[in-house]
């Protein structure tokens, strides 16, 4: 049986790195040694992919191994910072070649496509599950946290919503064809590091949205101390969506369903054509689905009828895909 360090080494090994990559020693020591750039803060994230939980065990492995570093990249997104170095552990029963290298195919493409380096890793023995943890650079003044909305403001959302639930719905039906666009926005999530950097010193607040809109929104709200008006007429559902669901399910699934990892920022109504104009060029929809307000909570949207999907709809199949 192949060691922990025969593995790593044949699949988490990156091609040498340019010096640019900040990387003074990479993946093969007892730590890395990075050299951050001077000026900068360190924004640093880690989120865990737990097979049967947060993606099917069944997916396949190249998708696997994006999705794990696309989730824990769309957490720096969301704070404005500039993707460096991840370092990724990984725990599966026993170790499959095969699979690990599908895996390692799709995550290294990532890093490679966000210029990302992979600097450590560590593979074990244990149920699947992949801890991914990224490191970004933001000038101290340019973050984006959860705090800064204002009465008054924008609520906007980049891309589409929608697409992470109606991906797992089509999933659990037994769609496999991952060119099919929510089962691509399911199992291979684009994070929007191009659109965090747009909206430096545009949006006053921001969070990704991994758990479902109205559950960060609640997030950067409280953070905020503020309330918001939504329209949900204005949700921008992801493509195939209606079709895939019907009305009402698209229009929950875009509220409460989780998985789509695109960005919730507040800004002045002044910023909007500045933030929407660096959001194309970046090939990126900007949507204003909604406002902020001093009121707590979040009106415009039936509590209620939203709820019941969460705790039998969005909430149950993510555990069990
Ligand atoms: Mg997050």
């Amino acid at each position: 049986m192949a060691s922990e360090f025969d593995l790593i080494a044949r699949h988490f090994t990156p091609a040498t790195l340019p010096p640019e990559a900040g990387v003074a020693l990479g993946v093969g020591d007892d730590c890395a040694l990075l050299a951050p750039r001077p000026g900068q803060r360190l924004a640093v994230s880690v989120d865990t992919s737990v097979a049967e939980v947060h993606f099917p065990a069944a997916a396949p492995a190249e998708a696997v191994g994006h999705r794990a570093l696309a989730v824990s990249l769309s957490d720096l997104a969301a704070v404005g910072a500039e993707t460096r170095w991840c370092l990724m552990a990984l725990s599966m029963a026993e170790p499959d070649e095969a699979w690990l290298a599908d895996f390692a195919r799709g995550f290294h493409a990532l890093c490679a496509a966000t210029g990302t380096a992979l600097v450590g890793g560590d593979v074990t023995g244990g149920e699947l599950a992949i801890g991914v943890t990224v490191m970004g650079e933001v000038p101290p003044e340019l973050a984006l946290t959860r705090s800064g909305a204002s009465a008054g403001e924008l609520i906007a959302v980049t891309g589409a919503l929608g697409g992470g639930a109606g991906g797992l719905a089509l999933w659990q039906r037994g769609e496999r064809d991952l060119a099919h666009p929510l089962l691509a926005r399911y199992l291979r999530p684009q994070p929007r590091l191009a659109a965090g950097l747009a909206l430096r010193g545009l949006a006053t607040a921001a969070i990704d949205i991994s758990d479902g809109l109205l559950a960060d929104l609640e997030h950067v709200l409280e953070a905020s101390g503020v309330g918001a008006r939504l329209e949900p007429s204005a949700l921008p559902l992801a493509e195939g969506l209606v079709a895939a669901l019907g009305d009402d399910a698209a229009c929950r699934a875009a509220l409460a369903g989780g998985d789509d990892y695109e960005l919730l920022v507040t800004l002045p109504a002044a910023r909007l054509t500045t933030a929407r104009q660096r959001l194309a060029d970046v090939g990126l929809a900007l949507s204003v689905i909604g406002e902020v307000n001093e009121a707590p909570g979040i009106a415009g949207v039936d509590a209620s009828s939203v709820r019941g999907w969460q705790h039998f709809g969005a909430r149950t199949p993510r555990r069990r895909p």
